[in-house]
């Protein structure tokens, strides 16, 4: 049986160019009381900062041991699933969850040992497009429409106590390893589409063409597959046999 603890280290917070650092300290509060220990700050905007340690009111451990980091893929290492929170629906086509749905998904892969991530956004931007197409899936709580936007560590905390809930809670057995490999972490999928992106130009895919939608949409087709580290191998396989043909087309 896997604990709690071990459960609970398996989901990190990664929190995106957060603006007050009160927000970090309310927001460490905030995961620490629901049993979690792990925050990842991506670019902070002030950190750290003794107003974040006076909000985290003795969670100082939690912003202490927080990893700083320059970019979301940095910040989403190794995690397999990421969840990005997000008061608006936003022009990125992702799945749309509630938060008890986003918990009861994060707690069967960290079940299978998986490491999840959930995202947060700027105080007045919320996530821009290209840090929403890095996750699986968009998590909205449901708020009102005319007013829709908690604050950030009020958000955070409506996560942390989902998540702790299901933690707790009786859930039906998690359902077996979809994968017999490891899923790709962030990293994987990174080099995944740059070699992707590569192929494309080499085969004169764009033509052209701004080649930015296509690869959002290609994205959002990969992280929706979620592929294991054996699919990527072959996938990488195809591509630099693609390039391969390429250059001898060309006469490379
Ligand atoms: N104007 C921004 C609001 C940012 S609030 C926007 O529309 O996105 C700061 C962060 O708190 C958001 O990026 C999001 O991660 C979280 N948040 C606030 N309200 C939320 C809600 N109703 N549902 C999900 N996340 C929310």
């Amino acid at each position: 049986m896997t604990d709690l603890h071990d459960l609970a280290a398996r989901i990190r917070y990664v929190l995106v160019r957060t603006s007050h650092p009160g927000n970090i300290g309310s927001a460490a509060r905030a995961i620490r009381t629901m049993g979690f220990a792990r925050m990842e700050l991506v670019a902070p905007h002030r950190f750290p900062d003794p107003e974040a340690n006076a909000l985290a009111a003795g969670a100082d451990e939690v912003l202490a041991s927080a990893g700083l980091h320059a970019g979301l893929v940095d910040g989403l290492a190794g995690s397999s699933l990421a969840l990005g929170l997000s008061a608006r629906r936003r022009g990125v086509n992702l799945p749309e969850l509630s938060p008890r749905e986003a918990a009861r998904q994060a707690l069967a892969a960290a079940t299978r040992g998986e490491q999840v991530a959930l995202v947060f956004g700027n105080e007045r931007t919320g996530l821009e497009n290209e840090e929403l197409a890095r996750c699986h899936a968009m998590v909205r709580i449901p708020s009102v429409d005319d007013f829709s936007s908690l604050n950030l560590a009020q958000a955070v905390q409506v996560m942390a106590y989902e998540l702790r809930m299901a933690l707790l809670g009786d859930e039906p057995p998690a359902p077996p390893p979809e994968h017999d490999e490891p899923p790709a972490d962030a990293a994987q999928m990174e080099q995944f589409y740059r070699h992707l992106a590569q192929t494309l130009d080499d085969i004169d895919f764009h033509k052209g063409r701004e080649p930015t939608t296509i690869m959002l949409r290609l994205r959002k087709l990969f992280q929706r597959a979620q592929p294991d580290e054996r699919e990527l191998r072959v996938l990488h396989g195809i591509l630099a046999d693609a390039q391969r043909m390429a250059g001898l087309a060309n006469g490379r």
